[in-house]
């Protein structure tokens, strides 16, 4: 029987939904009609998608309830969701209306569109990733949530300032975040510190007690997540920390008002910012205490909501699973243990049993300064209980290693969840494969290398537990509604079902060769170039021509990526026009895109290099026509989807067998640029998907490339006495000839180049990418060529949805299934 829900819903007729509008610009904001400027009326629509966006939320809640589905928890430290109030008009199909209710109201969805700030409450791939996700499990009717932290500051916003990048606070509730629901009556209070005290059972059994401890207050915020349709909405729950009144009151009894408001201060710093790198470890307490603050207030909730149906505990596994997004939540394997045997009473190898199949892992990275590691002290001080149950967790699991290796102990001092030398440290990363029956990588080569380079002696010894889950992305943001004139076309020609079916794309096969439909593909694009255009000169101050290729590399810079292969090719092409009078065989425009992270020097430095090899060349009359660099600010999501639909090319060009995945090239390539990439990451599912003939591939494999450094082989002397292009753009980097005022500035990137160990091979790969990039540029010129490989691109992406990433996990992992409302079935 369908569930009832009482209360009045409101209805989404274009009638309807304005009035609603002008009712919230009255009562919720307090402003007349004539003061209807276009920011109370993005904040007007967002209550009013708001008020319907509930309605479904509580239909979908009474729906999984009386389905009594299990559910799947995501836990990730971040999410990187971009703009919500066009996301929900597409997914709730009101595009139509709201256009033509602004339209009424005097102001375009454009011009409301940027007012919007981005929540970024994540660092790139790993956070984007989340938020893909949720959008797939709401649109396939799936029973799974979000967990994760309000954090007050956002991912620092990025300003150029002097030719380098100058973070600023980035506040982004500063207009209110309309779209969420606070939920102080399902407040959390998350004990910390502290320490644990031997206590016995009359009948004497072992009870430790953690007695002292602080707390926290965890107060949830609930953002709605629509699935395309509109029928099924999913929760993102995020928790901001407050100070707990009580504890504040205890010290304040003792006279110490000022140590009260200092305890206050502290718990609210805990959701006060995201830490601001990609794939690094921070070791700082703060971060410690966020990751416990965030699995302990998601396990509460969790256990919540299981212990409301009156199960009986044996039966958790049966109706929750729980997915680690990375090691940061790992401490949930101590924290479910501890909610099983100290709150439960269950016997510990019962509570392990029902841990273990409870919880599963994805595995982000193999970058060893990216494994998180806490030392124990720091872990004692902070989580004394926790820390316990650590122990005896690998108490009991070095005892299994032993009874199946008898003897060996590098093998178990390789897989302890202690380090003991040179300081002790938790490795979060075992702890996480340990308490799991999952252990996923992110794309086919990179799952390979978690069971061979990574985790090994745990691969032997539970070989089923590892598996590939290749990430994917949300074709409704990352082509629906990024690139609208490209989705009505293919809509056109194949209907709509491509929104949720994405390898319905094949059916545009058969046209890559159709002249009608190419010309209309390229005009898409070249449109989709002239907006970019328009955006880089009103923010950039430089012209570009949208009839040059558009090549784009756009994601967090990193010396792993390898931004400086790219900008040493631009300054080879630029040295062959100015000295050779060499004229490329098309024009091309290089937009670089991303933040780095505020203390990593080097990526801070090609920052800077990018910006002054840019103002040469774009100065430079004798490349004018031919050649320009910009540098696009505050890489976003909504950045990313200004840049994505105008990409001619696509640059992927890691270092073999460093990038677990990546997301952006399947963005990239959906929208139909052709990548230039390396053999890395889900590149290779990607070439193999759309034909090797449509893909450039260039570059070292990950064999050669582990060969070379573990040899020690690789010297890269021998590759500047080889080649005459290398020792050009390594002289003009060395002679200043892109800072004039300060020659001097780069010749620390010239040495480190040429240094044997670094790690990411650019000589090595440096001729390979030239030749390619040479061949691109000779293809593109040839329009229908082009057009034709750009089409079968984006006709053979269907397999990197999101949707087919979340029906492996659904299927694979979480055996949870779709509950879709009567009308969807
Ligand atoms: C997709 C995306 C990323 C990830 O890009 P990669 O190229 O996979 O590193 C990072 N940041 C933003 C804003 C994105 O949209």
């Amino acid at each position: 029987m369908p569930p009832r829900l009482r209360h009045t819903q409101k209805d989404s007729t274009e009638k309807a939904l304005k009035g609603s509008i002008l009712d919230h610009l009255a009562h919720s904001l307090g402003k007349t009609y004539e003061e209807r400027a276009p920011r109370s009326l993005a904040t007007s629509l967002a209550l009013s998608l708001r008020d319907r966006l509930v309605d479904r939320m509580l239909e979908t809640r009474a729906r999984f309830r009386a389905a009594g589905a299990k559910r799947m928890y995501y836990l990730s430290i971040e999410y990187l969701l971009g703009r919500c109030i066009g996301n929900n008009v597409c997914n709730m199909r009101l595009d139509e209306h709201v256009d033509k209710i602004l339209s009424d109201l005097g102001v375009t969805i454009d011009e409301m569109r940027e007012l919007e700030r981005d929540p970024a409450l994540g660092n790139g791939g790993l956070g984007r990733l989340a938020a893909c996700f949720l959008d797939s499990l709401a649109t396939m009717h799936l029973p799974g949530y979000g967990y994760g932290i309000h954090y007050e500051y956002g991912l620092f916003k990025q300003v150029i300032e002097k030719g380098r990048q100058v973070e600023k606070p980035d506040y982004w509730m500063a207009d209110g975040m309309p779209l969420q629901l606070e939920r102080r009556d399902q407040a959390v209070l998350v004990p910390i510190y502290g320490r644990v005290e031997d206590h016995y059972f009359p009948d004497g059994s072992f009870l430790p007690t953690w007695v002292d401890w602080e707390d926290i207050v965890g107060v949830p915020y609930d953002v709605p997540i629509v699935g395309f349709g509109g029928k099924t909405v999913v929760l993102l729950r995020l928790f901001a920390a407050k100070a707990s009144e009580s504890f504040d009151m205890q010290i304040f009894d003792q006279g110490d008002y000022i140590k009260s408001i200092h305890q206050k201060v502290y718990s609210e710093l805990v959701s006060k910012i995201l830490y601001p790198s990609e794939s690094i470890s921070f070791g700082r307490e703060l971060r410690l205490v966020q990751e416990y603050f965030l699995v302990f207030c998601s396990i509460r909730d969790i256990t919540r909501r299981f212990l409301k149906q009156n199960r009986n505990i044996d039966e958790f596994p049966n109706y929750v699973a729980i997915q680690l997004n990375d090691t940061h939540p790992a401490l949930s394997v101590a924290e479910l243990m501890r909610v099983f045997v100290d709150e439960r009473r269950l016997p510990w190898e019962r509570a392990w049993e029902l841990t273990n199949r409870t919880l599963a892992f994805t595995n982000h990275t193999l970058m060893p300064e990216s494994l998180e590691m806490w030392p124990v002290e720091l872990m004692q001080k902070v989580l004394p209980r926790h820390l316990q149950i650590i122990y005896e967790i690998n108490r009991r699991f070095l005892q299994q290693v032993e009874l199946t290796f008898p003897g060996d102990v590098n093998r178990l001092r390789r897989m302890s969840v202690i380090e003991e030398t040179p300081v002790k440290q938790v490795r979060m990363a075992n702890l996480a494969v340990v308490g799991s029956h999952s252990v996923n990588g992110v794309s086919a080569l990179h799952s390979e290398l978690v069971k061979t380079r990574l985790f090994p002696d745990y691969h032997a010894l539970w070989p089923k537990k590892f598996n590939n889950k290749t990430n994917g992305i949300t074709p409704r943001r990352w082509l629906y509604k990024a690139n609208p004139s490209l989705a009505t076309l293919i809509s056109d020609a194949l209907g709509e079902g491509w929104v949720t079916d994405l390898d319905q794309l094949r059916g545009l096969e058969p046209l890559a060769d159709d002249p009608a439909f190419a010309d209309a593909v390229a005009k898409v694009k070249r449109g989709n170039k002239a907006l970019l255009a328009h955006y880089i000169v009103s923010t950039t101050g430089i012209t570009v021509s949208p009839d040059a290729a558009f090549d784009i590399q756009a994601k967090r810079i990193h010396e792993y990526k390898r931004q400086l292969l790219n900008l040493m090719g631009i300054i080879l092409q630029y040295l062959r026009i100015v000295e050779d009078g060499i004229v490329p065989p098309s024009p091309a425009v290089y937009v670089f895109a991303g933040k780095a992270a505020p203390g990593y020097f080097e990526a801070k430095e090609i920052i800077r290099l990018i910006l002054a090899v840019g103002q040469t060349i774009n100065r430079d009359k004798r490349a004018a026509d031919l050649l320009k660099v910009v540098f696009a600010a505050d890489y976003r999501v909504s950045v990313a989807e200004k840049l994505v639909p105008a990409a001619d090319i696509s640059e992927q060009i890691s270092t073999a067998g460093t990038e677990a995945s990546g997301t952006g090239n399947m963005k990239f390539s959906l929208n139909g640029a052709l990548t230039v990439g390396t053999l890395d990451g889900a590149n290779i599912e990607i070439r193999q998907a759309v034909g090797p003939e449509n893909f450039y591939l260039f570059g070292l494999t990950t064999p050669e490339v582990e060969d070379m450094l573990s040899r020690g082989a690789y010297n890269p002397w021998d590759y500047h006495a080889a080649h005459p292009e290398i020792r050009r753009v390594l002289d003009a980097l060395s002679a200043g000839r892109f800072t004039p005022g300060d020659p001097g500035a780069f010749h620390w990137l010239h040495d480190k180049l040429l240094s044997p160990n670094e790690r990411y091979l650019h000589l090595a790969d440096f001729m390979a990418y030239v030749r390619t990039k040479d061949d691109m540029l000779r293809d593109y010129a040839d329009t229908r060529a082009w057009t034709a490989k750009s089409i079968l691109n984006t006709a053979r992406m269907g397999v990197f949805s999101s949707d087919r990433t979340i029906a492996q996990y659904a299927r694979e992992i979480w055996d949870i299934h779709p509950v879709p409302p009567e009308d969807a079935k």
